[in-house]
């Protein structure tokens, strides 16, 4: 009853025009073979926009989760070793529960995490200057991720040969980028598998953790199942990462700090999905008019702080020598509207912080041979606001060629032909998206088995993964532990421990 109460009362949070859809009933089992992604919420419908407006008015005076975050810090070394200790406790019960029964709380998560929609965008662009498209984009991951994680979960004892066992708890160590969607799913792949979880924020976005802890907790999740610890990156969080009691460290950040991790436990057993250095190859088969809009999408989408954005584009051949396709690119990306999210019309918002060590380079300093087709402006006081820029020119092993950003900076290479641009593709350090634009279906084959990234896109943007369609990860330094793509079917099996069932006599 409570529970159908606090949803009646949330009801303002869920667009007009998805609320028949969501009137909630207890909620079913959905079988796997029924999976439907989440919709996001339809901008062309008035009523949605007139509900989208409301929540960024709101942004501007937002105080959603901060209580929340306020409580979850702990400052010193008993408090965590006490919380650990009975996060574990707490683990061992949630192990010994059916598959089936995580299931359904993951199901009823989904339910909840739709209703909460509202609420998770308003806490996003109040935080971290999300635009409201972004935001609700994530919203939808989280529910797709509940909803696939219960199917993983009901699959589980299906595995006949070995049995698994889960690990008493998983830490969640989630970036900024993606406040909700990503810790949402390491937080519901963790559950599934039959593990307690610590989701340790983002200091960026600590209020976006702490409204998505709120939801799963209204939902049912017990509270000692599902910690939101906020911990210094300093000797705390470094014996959060490497306490004994810690199963799986799931971390979504930055190859430093993959490496860092490790350098604290070389044992650590760790699953990290980390940086990346993407590019969009563009052949003089592809249709160009695509080329443009795909690319511009990857580049700029959060303002380029994506792993997976495009960072590169390689024109293969005589793509690099058209005037028309210079043209097209340097108009739209000058036209995007840069802005705040509390503007509707923003498609690229600010920068969570403003731009200091590679980003600064990427956007400021020249190489030799290097010219702007595009130059990037500061908007503002803040030096977080800036319009995106396009290099041209990047040279072969240069800093721009093989230097992460994670920011709203595009750099043009060339290519004589595909075997030239597959080869720049590869050079990097990274692996974890690559796109090709191309209607010539041997160039497409011939690039799908030679380029090396974890997530390859045809004909599409390379950012925005849907959860079990793409399943999201990455080769190379783009995941450091056990590599295991998010949203897929093997998540599971890697947060938890397995034993061969003995042959029968
Ligand atoms: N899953 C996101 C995407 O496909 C990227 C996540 C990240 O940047 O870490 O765009």
């Amino acid at each position: 009853e409570r529970f159908e109460a606090s949803l009646a009362a949330l009801d303002d949070e869920v667009p007009p025009a998805n609320r028949t859809q969501n009137r909630l009933s207890p909620p079913l089992p959905r079988a796997p073979e029924a999976f439907r992604n989440e919709p996001d919420t339809d901008p062309a419908l008035v009523a949605n926009r007139v509900w989208a407006h409301a929540i960024l008015e709101r942004t501007a005076q937002s105080t959603l989760g901060e209580r929340t975050a306020a409580a979850a810090r702990v400052d010193d070394d008993a408090q965590l070793a006490g919380l650990l200790r009975d996060t574990a406790e707490a683990g061992r019960h949630w192990g010994r529960v059916a598959p089936h029964a995580r299931a359904e709380l993951l199901e009823r998560a989904a339910e909840v995490l739709s209703v909460f929609r509202g609420r998770l965008i308003e806490v996003m662009a109040a935080e971290t200057g999300k635009t409201l498209a972004e935001a609700d984009v994530e919203v939808s991951e989280a529910v797709d991720f509940a909803v696939h994680y219960a199917a993983a979960a009901r699959e589980l004892p299906a595995i006949r040969d070995a049995t698994f066992a889960p690990v008493p708890f998983v830490l969640v160590v989630p970036p900024w980028n993606f406040p909700v969607s990503i810790p949402a799913g390491g937080v519901l792949s963790a559950l599934a598998a039959g593990s307690a979880v610590v989701l340790k924020p983002a200091p960026q976005a600590r209020r976006s953790a702490a409204v998505l802890a709120e939801a799963l907790w209204e939902a049912g999740v017990p509270r000692e199942l599902l910690r939101l610890v906020d911990v210094d990156e300093d000797a705390l969080g470094r014996r959060l990462v490497t306490s004994p009691e810690v199963g799986r460290v799931v971390l979504t950040g930055s190859y430093e700090t993959a490496a860092l991790f490790r350098s604290w436990r070389a044992e650590l057993p760790l699953l990290a999905e980390t940086s990346g250095k993407n590019a969009i190859v563009i052949t003089p088969s592809a249709d160009l008019d695509l080329a443009v809009k795909d690319l511009v999408a990857s580049a700029f989408g959060n303002a380029g702080q994506k792993c997976s954005a495009a960072s590169l584009a390689i024109l293969v051949g005589s793509v690099g020598e058209s005037e028309r396709f210079r043209r097209q690119l340097a108009d739209a990306v000058a036209s995007l509207a840069v802005g705040y999210p509390q503007e509707a019309s923003t498609v690229v918002g600010p920068l969570v912080e403003p731009p200091s060590g590679k980003l600064a380079r990427g956007l400021t300093r020249l190489a030799e041979g290097e010219s702007w087709l595009v130059k990037p402006r500061q908007l503002d006081g803040t030096d977080r606001l800036w319009s995106p820029g396009v290099r041209d020119g990047v040279a072969a092993g240069s800093d721009f060629h093989r230097t992460e950003f994670f920011g709203p900076v595009l750099g043009l290479m060339r290519a004589a032909d595909l075997d030239e641009a597959i080869a720049l593709q590869n050079a990097v350090d990274y692996g974890l998206t690559a796109g090709i634009q191309s209607l010539d279906a041997d160039e497409v084959a011939h690039w799908v088995d030679t380029v090396q990234a974890g997530n390859l896109y045809v004909n599409r943007p390379i950012t925005g993964a849907i959860v079990r369609r793409q399943p999201f990860g990455g080769w190379k330094r783009s995941s450091v532990g056990t590599s295991v793509k998010a949203g897929g079917p093997n998540t599971l099996l890697a947060l938890g421990d397995w034993h061969p069932v003995p042959a029968a006599p």
